[in-house]
């Protein structure tokens, strides 16, 4: 029966059984009365539209507008254009060392690292002389998933960077080590083994999923390095002729994790609405390292063929990420809001570039690199949504405003204790008069969280592989 369908929709599935709202009572009730007549008032014949999510966070990995500006102007990016011309937009700086693990959390959490508790790339096992990638046990304090889920909001993320554990939600999380394959330059996968027939069997280990179950649902998404078709890959290069496997590895395995969780969210949000959704995705830095200084058009003096075929990756990979941004505008309410963020920026480092280019050695100063491009301090926020003003160059804010930007806009109080604050003037005047910023003291229950050490997973030694070829770790 149609009705039915269309009820159903209205109100999705759950991946888990969501547990009874701490607010008061009589207010609940009041409202879900409403709602479940607005609900059988909607339930005709027609299709009805999804009404969440109603926040859609678009984490881009060291995304700049020194890439985005042009690419605007020259008509490449529609999607995140059509963001910046309805929504507001500004610098989002960020914290040296400029690293993700703890710019990401800062992002999530609205408090700096010496607060937050993870500092870096990695951290030390104790009882050994080892050192493990950071892992979401260590954070101090609750990220934004945690108060939206204490206070009515479901939330879905996926690929966070640091998240596995994936934590208990009112919703679902699959964690970013839920992408199995942290492939060796050598060919062999980190935490997956051969069946006799030659396919990939990944290792199991829990935590990649929040629910644990969903890992299963997750798994149908994945897609490994060798799954990426030539004609896939030549998307990002000048063609699919290329022969060079070393200079196509990076735009292939971080290729393959993004289409991964952009796939596997796309479905996610479909299947379970969440009123937050929110999604990290790594190539628009993964590919500004490796082939930035194939760019003309930064200033480099580059071996022609060479520029023409690895000179427009990073480019492509924008492309890429803005489609995959269009995906899911498609399938969100008309209204969705939408929020767009990076952990830090890129840039060329022009002083070094003359230098570098004379054969002498050069060190960055933001990232200790031997090559004269690398983060900057300056990331990027744009925000677009009922209730925020539309075409605006915002003020420059900081990458611990963002959640509790997200909380206000939500209607959920923001901690006193947070290090950030909403950046209030994105915000409608009239909206923000008629509702303003809630604060509570703190969003901490008082008892102290967040683990000293690291915990151990099967695919380790591939992300320490990966950091190590980015440069991060030795
Ligand atoms: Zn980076």
């Amino acid at each position: 029966m149609t009705t039915t369908r269309t009820c159903r929709r209205s109100r999705p599935a759950r991946p888990v059984t969501r547990r009874a709202p701490r607010r008061a009572a009589g207010r609940t009730v009041a409202a879900f009365v409403l709602l479940s007549l607005a609900l059988v008032a909607g339930c005709g014949n027609q299709e009805e539209a999804p009404v969440a999510p109603k926040l859609f966070v678009f984490g881009l990995d060291a995304a700049t507008w020194n890439v985005i500006t042009p690419m605007i102007q020259a008509g490449q990016l529609p999607n995140i254009a059509g963001l910046v011309r309805e929504g507001s937009f500004g610098n989002l700086s960020s914290h040296p060392p400029v690293q993700s693990p703890p710019m990401w959390t800062t992002i999530a959490t609205g408090f700096l690292p010496e607060k937050h508790g993870i500092d870096g790339f990695m951290a030390p096992l104790p009882g050994s002389n080892r050192e493990v990638p950071v892992t979401s046990n260590m954070r101090k304090v609750k990220a934004f998933w945690n108060i939206l889920s204490e206070n009515d909001t479901s939330v879905g993320v996926v690929g966070w960077w640091p998240s596995w554990p994936a934590e208990e939600v009112d919703g679902f999380m699959v964690a970013q080590r839920a992408w199995p394959m942290n492939w060796s330059r050598n060919g062999i996968p980190f935490g997956a083994a051969r069946d006799a027939n030659g396919d990939l069997v990944v290792q199991d280990f829990p935590g990649r999923t929040y629910p644990e179950s969903l890992y299963e649902q997750f798994e149908q998404f994945v897609v490994t390095e060798e799954d990426v078709t030539a004609e896939e890959l030549g998307r990002f290069f000048a063609d699919s002729g290329f022969t060079d496997p070393a200079k196509q590895f990076h735009a292939r395995w971080v290729y393959a994790k993004d289409r991964t969780f952009t796939d596997a969210g796309l479905w996610l949000v479909e299947r379970y609405r969440p009123d937050v959704f929110a999604i990290f995705l790594h190539g628009t830095d993964v590919t500004a390292h490796y082939y930035w200084g194939y760019q003309t058009s930064e200033g480099f003096d580059v071996d022609e063929a060479d520029a023409r075929m690895y000179g427009g990756v990073v480019r492509s990979y924008y492309r890429f990420v803005d489609e995959a941004i269009g995906k899911f505008l498609a399938i969100a309410p008309a209204d969705a809001a939408v929020l767009v963020i990076s952990d830090h920026g890129f840039e060329t480092v022009r002083d070094l570039v003359e230098p570098w280019e004379k054969g002498e050695e050069i060190r960055t100063e933001i990232g200790g690199k031997d090559v004269p491009w690398d983060h900057s301090l300056t990331g990027v926020y744009i925000m677009k949504g009922p209730g925020v003003r539309a075409g605006h160059r915002g003020p420059d804010a900081a990458v611990e405003d963002v959640t509790p930007t997200l909380l206000a806009y939500l209607g959920i109080a923001v901690g006193e204790d947070m290090d950030g604050r909403p950046i209030e003037s994105i915000f409608e005047a009239e909206d923000l008069a008629a509702r303003p910023v809630a604060y509570v003291a703190t969003h901490e229950s008082g008892d102290p969280r967040g683990d000293e050490a690291p915990l151990e997973s099967p695919v380790d030694d591939g992300i320490k592989e990966k950091l190590r070829s980015l440069g991060y770790i030795e």
